[in-house]
């Protein structure tokens, strides 16, 4: 007989093969185990619990951290055929009620929900009537507290296991570090849990790390390199952004800024501009980036550091989704690391979280400054061991210089 869940995969959704991981979560989540996911940007996730939930039937319940994510699923949900609903803030009362007509009707197969509205008690006790066959929880770090995207309402979340015991809960995240891990596993499954990790090598990555000297000429000849490409650059500031994407138009290429401080309207134009045209440089805060997935980015360049080594993993991989070359590109200073630790120590956090971010950042400052392979550091950081990658920008240079003026400029980079 044919397995249920690759005909699914082939008729609803168009493929031929489960990526690596999606198979045995999907299988995990049929089999009535809870489920930590751990799976890099762009790996697949969301068909991690799309899949069971049509093998499964009834309804399933998704919670989303955000609203356009949300929209963005639902109505690619539809285009496949898939009677996704969702609820939620942005949308007037009228498709709300009707939307919620569908699901209490039991047409709704994936409801997609944000964290506070789920946990509702008017919203639980509706639900408790219907027929719950599995809950995802998308973005799941931000259930950590100890993590950079903690999300108050998603401590919350803590209670589903005991509002709906016997329902499959699939907890989905790209942020794989250890502690995180033991810390969702514990708020949402009391540490009863099958925890998944995988395939967090993008081997199409090129990793590299220069030190900063004149970031926008850096930058520029990046850029120029890159030619008719698209890439994200990630810069600290808002003003940096505007400044940095000014400088790159004045040279003659096409850049837009993205910032949470930029109106609803420029940064939805400006988004639609970088995903539909192509070699389109987006230079942004870490504002942008989440959900978003254009296969043909060429580079992620970090004119900054980023707050962790799971931050910049997370952003890279938004690069070479396509599976061509890409590369990742960090310009590294000392001034970086005295602008992040001054931000963490003025966090109004407890004593604890700041130490645990200050480890964090020693983290990537390690990485930064390895001569070894920065790919070995970055998959052993994730539990992943690896040969030198040939790959990085340490592989690489492990060439022997025979001229000595090349080799000084090696040296004195670092
Ligand atoms: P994640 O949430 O892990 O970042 P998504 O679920 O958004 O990733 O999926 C990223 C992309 O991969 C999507 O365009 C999706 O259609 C594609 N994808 C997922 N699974 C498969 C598969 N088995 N075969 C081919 N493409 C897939
Ligand atoms: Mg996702
Ligand atoms: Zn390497």
């Amino acid at each position: 007989a044919e397995d249920p869940k690759r005909r699914v995969l082939k008729d609803v959704f168009g493929f031929d093969d489960f990526r690596p991981g999606q198979d045995a979560v999907t299988e995990a989540l049929l089999a009535g185990r809870h489920v930590l996911a751990v799976m890099p940007t762009g790996a697949g996730k969301s068909l991690c619990y799309q899949v069971p939930a049509l093998v499964l039937g009834g309804l399933t319940i998704v919670v989303s951290p955000l609203v356009a994510l949300m929209q963005d699923q639902v109505a690619a949900l539809r285009l496949a055929g898939v009677a996704a609903d969702t609820i939620n803030s942005s949308l007037d009362r009228d498709a709300n009620v009707a939307a919620w007509r569908r699901v209490a009707a039991g047409q709704t197969r994936l409801l997609y929900l944000a964290p506070e509205r789920l946990m509702t008690a008017r919203m639980l006790e509706a639900l408790a009537r219907l027929d719950i066959r599995l809950i995802a929880v998308d973005e799941a770090h931000c259930i950590s507290q100890w993590g950079p995207a903690f999300r108050r309402e998603y401590e919350e979340l803590s209670r589903l296991r005991d509002i709906f015991p016997g329902v499959p809960i699939i907890a989905l995240t790209a942020t794989a570090d250890e502690a995180t891990r033991t810390d969702i596993a514990a708020q949402l499954f009391a540490g009863r849990v099958e925890s998944l990790v995988l395939g967090f090598d993008r081997p199409n990555i090129k990793l590299g790390i220069e030190a900063k000297q004149d970031s926008k000429r850096q930058l520029l000849s990046f850029v120029e390199r890159h030619a008719g490409r698209s890439g994200i650059v990630y810069c600290l500031s808002r003003k940096k952004t505007e400044e940095m994407a000014a400088f790159l138009e004045k040279n003659g290429v096409r850049a837009l800024a993205y910032h949470a401080g930029m109106s609803k309207d420029a940064r939805e134009a400006n988004q639609n501009a970088f995903m539909t045209l192509s070699g389109v440089v987006m230079v942004a805060t870490i504002a942008f980036g989440m959900g978003i997935d254009k296969p043909d980015v060429a580079y992620v360049f970090h004119t900054d550091l980023p707050g962790s080594l799971e931050a910049y993993y997370q952003e890279i991989g938004r690069a070479g989704r396509d599976g061509r070359a890409a590369e990742a590109h960090m310009l590294f200073g000392l001034g970086d690391i005295r602008m992040r630790r001054l931000f963490i120590e003025d966090e109004d956090a407890p004593a604890e979280h700041k130490r645990r971010a200050h480890g964090r950042l020693d983290t990537l400052i390690g990485y930064c400054e390895t001569a070894q392979c920065r790919r070995q550091i970055l998959l052993g950081y994730f539990g992943e061991t690896a040969v030198p990658c040939g790959n990085c920008d340490n592989c690489l240079d492990q060439t022997p210089h025979a001229d000595g003026e090349a080799e000084a400029r090696i040296i004195l980079a670092a």
